[in-house]
C-alpha cells in the first residue's frame, strides 16, 4: 500500500500561515460584517511523537525506534476476511513490542505513532534522526495475490532488491518517493560511506532478526530480504522492515489477531533488538 511523500515542515510552515491569513481574514472581514459564513478548514499536520518510554533501570539506555506502518487515511492492506486493516494490526504489534521492551529494561522506546493517525515516511524517519535513535524498525503486515503465500518476512535497505517481489514491494511501501542520487561530491561520497555503514548494520539487524524467530512462528522460505525502502534510508540508523506475516492468507490472518501468537512476534523481535543493541555497544 501507498504513502504519499510531503515535506512536512513546509506544510507545517504552510499551514501556520494560512491559519494566520485566515485568521486575520476572519476578523476583518467580521469588523466589517460580511461573509462571516464561509467554513476556513486548514489541514494541519498531526504532531509527531517523541515520547521515550523506559524503565527507570535504562534511563541513558539506546533508544529504539519502533514504527508501525501505516496509519489514519492509509489503512495499508485488508485483511482476506475484510475484517481487520493493516493498520489496526501494525499499531498492536507495535505496542506489545514496546511493552516488551520496557518491561525487560535494556532499551529505550519511542514509537512513530500511538494512536491512528496518518504519518508521511518522513515524518517517521525524522523521529529516529531526532532521538538519534540506535535502530528503527518499521512493523507491517504482508498482502499477496496469491491466497497461499505465508510467513514472516524482514528486509533491510540495500540500493539493489533481492528480488522482483522485493522491490515492487519496496516501490509500493514508498509511494513515488525518489531515491536521494548521489552527485559525486565529497559530501555525497561521505553519506554514501555512511549510508554503505547503515546498510550493513541494517542486514546484521536483520539476521540476528530471522535467527529470534526461526522455529518459534512462520517464516517465509528466504526470510531475509533486500530493497530500497524509502523509510530505512532516511531514518539515520541501522533500521529493518518487518512483515509480520500475510493478511491475505487465511490462516495467517487468524494467526496475527491473535494476542498469543503476537506476544511470540513481539518477544522474538525484542530479543533480537537487544541482542543488536548489546552487539554493537561492544564495538
Ligand atoms: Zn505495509
Amino acid at each position: 500500500m501507498t504513502e504519499t511523500i510531503s515535506r512536512s515542515g513546509a506544510i507545517a510552515g504552510a499551514a501556520a500561515t494560512a491559519i494566520v491569513a485566515a485568521a486575520l481574514l476572519f476578523a476583518f472581514a467580521g469588523r466589517s460584517g460580511a461573509a462571516a459564513q464561509s467554513t476556513l478548514t486548514v489541514r494541519v499536520p498531526p504532531a509527531v511523537n517523541d515520547t521515550v518510554y523506559g524503565a527507570p533501570e535504562a534511563r541513558g539506555r539506546p533508544i529504539v525506534v519502533i514504527d508501525p506502518g501505516h496509519g489514519g487515511r492509509d489503512p495499508g492492506a485488508t485483511s482476506v476476511s475484510g475484517q481487520v486493516s493493516e493498520k489496526d494490526l501494525t499499531l498492536a504489534l507495535a505496542r506489545e513490542l514496546r511493552d516488551d521492551l520496557v518491561k525487560r529494561g535494556r532499551v529505550r522506546v519511542a514509537m512513530t505513532r500511538d494512536d491512528d493517525r496518518y504519518l508521511s515516511l518522513d515524518d517517521r524517519a525524522a523521529v529516529a534522526r531526532r532521538l538519534d535513535a540506535a535502530m528503527f524498525v518499521s512493523l507491517h503486515m504482508d498482502s499477496a495475490p496469491n491466497p497461499l503465500a505465508r510467513g514472516a518476512t524482514v528486509y533491510s535497505l540495500s540500493d539493489v532488491a533481492s528480488d522482483e517481489e522485493a522491490a515492487h514491494l519496496a516501490a509500493s511501501e514508498n509511494g513515488g518517493a525518489m531515491a536521494d542520487a548521489s552527485d559525486g561530491s565529497v559530501q555525497s561520497m561521505l553519506s554514501d560511506l555512511a549510508m554503505e555503514g547503515q546498510m550493513s548494520a541494517s542486514a546484521d539487524l536483520a539476521a540476528r532478526l530471522v535467527d529470534k524467530s526461526a522455529g518459534r512462528f512462520e517464516l517465509r522460505p528466504n526470510p531475509h530480504q533486500f530493497a530500497s525502502f524509502h523509510v530505512l534510508r532516511r531514518a539515520g540508523a541501522p533500521a529493518v522492515l518487518f512483515e509480520a506475516g500475510y493478511i491475505s492468507n487465511a490462516d495467517d490472518e487468524v494467526l496475527l489477531r491473535s494476542p498469543e501468537q503476537r506476544a511470540k512476534i513481539a518477544l522474538a523481535l525484542a530479543q533480537a533488538i537487544e541482542t543488536d543493541v548489546a552487539a554493537r555497544a561492544r564495538h
